[in-house]
């Protein structure tokens, strides 16, 4: 009998996993624990969670701690709780709870690791204990009337204090996992193809934005330190609009970047205009483009003296020859070379300036990019850097 209460009951928690599957993944619930009384309760199965403001417990557990009799009512769907006369029926599938004392309200009901999910306040007040909210922690606290004994809200917390942090550090390890995993499985859906723009920002700069806005594809962009703060609107507008900052020098000179005979007269420069970025902007970047690519001028020791500060150095897999091209030339140069890269497991970096005829040719590139099921993004905080030292 109860293998096959058990049975349906899987088969329902598959069935609402699919439904509600797309709601959670938007956004990861907030981390809380719960203690009965004085005692900090241990969720082995599904620990408890915020979802928009409210604390969300496994039934089954919640049951146990108050000793109450649960049951399972499959022509309805749903859990009936039942203690010293009172019950509470927990509709799966139609976030509906109902109270003998005639209450009903719309809270969402759903599944998590197998266990069913609901609002842990309503349950425990219709039931006579007496919740409460403790920042500290945060802690979802429900105490019996009939008893006295309890610490205070400090007391208790600076007691589970460890119980607590090791917990959360539990929950914020999964919550990195989780974020990680839909970023892959987004990234496995649609390719990642990543555009660069350098030398900017400048007068074209507003158009290359316009036109990425209108498809929602985001670059990279690597600054010169004089254009950036030539055009501050513009930067701001990279910035603001969810595109990658990276650096490209100040003096774009190769003079003054390689031939010094300094390992450090590349990091200088990008050091410095990672300051002024910082202090102009309040962003600064790990990710730099050195000025005509990493080969052949710069020496091994400037490089890995960058790479030894934390930057992160990008090359390319495709040049548009851009500054030379026209913006049909530039969609050849870059569009038949996109798909054999990715089909080899590569996210192609593609090297492009900010220019008239590059914001004449990006529509037609963005177009190829959309109907082939890829996507430009911006060279974000977990990408590997791609650079003709280290391939
Ligand atoms: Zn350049």
């Amino acid at each position: 009998m109860r293998k096959s209460i058990r049975m349906v009951l899987a088969m329902f928690f598959m069935m609402t996993l699919f439904m509600s599957g797309t709601a959670f993944s938007a956004s990861y619930p907030d981390f809380i624990v719960v203690v009965k009384d004085n005692d900090y309760v241990n969720f082995t199965d599904a620990k408890p969670e915020v979802i928009e403001g409210r604390t969300f417990v496994p039934v089954r557990t919640l049951s146990e701690l108050m000793g109450m009799e649960v049951e399972w009512n499959a022509t309805e769907n749903k859990v009936v709780l039942r203690k010293d006369g009172k019950w509470c029926d927990i509709y799966l599938g139609s976030d509906k709870l109902k109270f003998s004392n005639g209450d009903e309200i719309t809270a969402k009901v759903y599944v998590k690791n197998q266990r069913t999910m609901a609002q842990f306040r309503a349950i425990a007040e219709h039931f006579d204990y007496e919740v409460s909210y403790i920042a500290n922690g945060p802690i979802a606290r429900f105490v019996s009337n009939s008893n006295e004994a309890v610490e205070s809200e400090e007391e208790l917390y600076n007691r589970i204090k460890g119980t607590i942090d090791a917990e959360r550090k539990l929950y914020l390890e999964e919550k990195k996992a989780k974020e990680e995993e839909a970023r892959k499985a987004e990234e496995a859906k649609y390719p990642t193809v990543y555009l660069t723009f350098d030398d900017g920002p400048n007068a074209n700069t507003p158009r290359i934005l316009d036109i990425l806005k209108k498809y929602d594809m985001k670059a990279t962009f690597f600054l010169l330190d004089g254009n950036m703060k030539r055009y501050p609107e513009y930067t701001r507008r990279i910035i603001s609009e969810g595109h990658s900052v990276g650096l490209h020098s100040i003096s774009h000179d190769k003079n003054k970047l390689y031939l010094t005979g300094s390992a450090y007269s590349v990091l200088n420069e990008m050091s410095a205009q990672n300051n002024n970025l910082k202090n102009i902007f309040g962003v600064s970047t790990d990710l730099v483009r050195v000025p005509y690519g990493s080969k052949p001028l710069m020496t091994s020791s400037q490089f890995w003296t960058l790479r030894s500060a934390g930057y992160r150095v990008w090359d390319w897999h495709i040049d548009s020859l851009d500054y030379k091209s026209s913006s049909s030339q530039i969609y050849r140069n870059v569009v038949p070379n996109i798909a054999p890269k990715v089909w080899q497991g590569i996210a192609p970096v593609v090297l492009f300036h900010d220019k008239s005829q590059t914001a004449d040719a990006l529509p037609g590139i963005l177009d190829y990019l959309k109907k082939s099921g890829y996507k430009s993004r911006a060279i974000g905080p977990s990408a590997w850097n791609y650079n003709w030292w280290e391939r």
